[in-house]
């Protein structure tokens, strides 16, 4: 396929995208090891991106050459360059053919203290250099609870997403995070997805128009897919992918949601 081709699909001819975040898991020896099966193994039509964590970025990288299984970063600084003791900065990402970065998980928004605005300036680092944010947003168990899961969203989106230059033009992957799903065992329930999709797709719609949102937003959901729940998941039309957290770590068990 033509290069100016790619550039030109929208997202809505994507197949399903199996985003597997390994976060700080995985020795040098497992990542040979799961990309020397993976290259081996056989999947349905499917996009897959693998997020090593950062040392293992390069050999990733290199592990994937001539494969279509595409590189993903866990995460990258605010700052462009400089005096920034243990980050890692977003042209470094390029430079190891990067093409997805997660932003604002909900690990790094919890642990790490990352505010929206953080967040907002990540996600315009990434669209400047021309990658595609995975951007994650979703709700406590206690907002879940109390009843603010769409005001959660609609803040998180707005306030992330505010201010992008050209924000219509670019392509964007949402990952629905409840972070009451996120390595629980407790998996989302179709009415609450239904009720977050539509707070989603409203907000985007109002932030820059119902044709950015069709043509460039992925809509993914992550919150503790497995080999039980993702058979009933894969029938939910609107879901284009999944963001896999403990289920990644090994292959088979990756490809088995690809697969199921
Ligand atoms: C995640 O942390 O992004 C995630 C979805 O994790 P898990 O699949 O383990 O719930």
């Amino acid at each position: 396929m033509k290069k100016d081709f790619l550039k030109c699909l929208s997202f809505k001819d994507m197949k399903k995208i199996y985003i597997a975040n390994w976060k700080m898991n995985l020795l040098k020896k497992d990542v040979i090891d799961f990309l020397k099966k993976i290259k081996k193994r056989k999947y349905q039509s499917a996009d897959l991106v693998l997020a090593p964590s950062f040392p293992y970025l390069n050999q990733v990288s290199d592990g994937l050459k001539n494969s279509a299984i595409k590189l993903a970063a866990q995460n990258v600084a605010t700052q462009e360059k400089g005096a920034f003791t243990g980050e890692v900065s977003i042209k470094m990402l390029k430079d190891f053919g990067v093409r997805y970065v997660i932003i604002g998980h909900s690990e790094r928004r919890q642990i790490f203290s990352e505010t929206d605005s953080m967040i907002n300036q990540k996600v315009k680092r990434v669209l400047e250099t021309g990658m595609i944010p995975i951007l994650c947003i979703g709700e406590t168990q206690e907002e879940k609870n109390s009843g603010q899961r769409e005001t959660v969203l609609v803040q998180q989106l707005r306030n992330s997403l505010s201010r992008v230059e050209n924000l219509a033009n670019k392509k964007v992957i949402i990952a629905y995070e409840p972070v009451w799903a996120i390595g629980t065992g407790n998996v989302v329930t179709e009415s609450e997805l239904d009720e977050a999709y539509r707070a989603i797709k409203r907000a985007i719609s109002s932030l820059a128009g119902s044709n950015f949102f069709e043509e460039k937003v992925m809509f993914v959901y992550g919150g503790s897919v497995d080999e039980k729940n993702i058979c009933d998941l894969k029938k939910i039309p609107y879901l284009q992918g999944f963001l896999v957290g403990g289920a990644s770590l090994n292959v088979d068990r990756f490809l088995s949601l690809v697969n199921a």
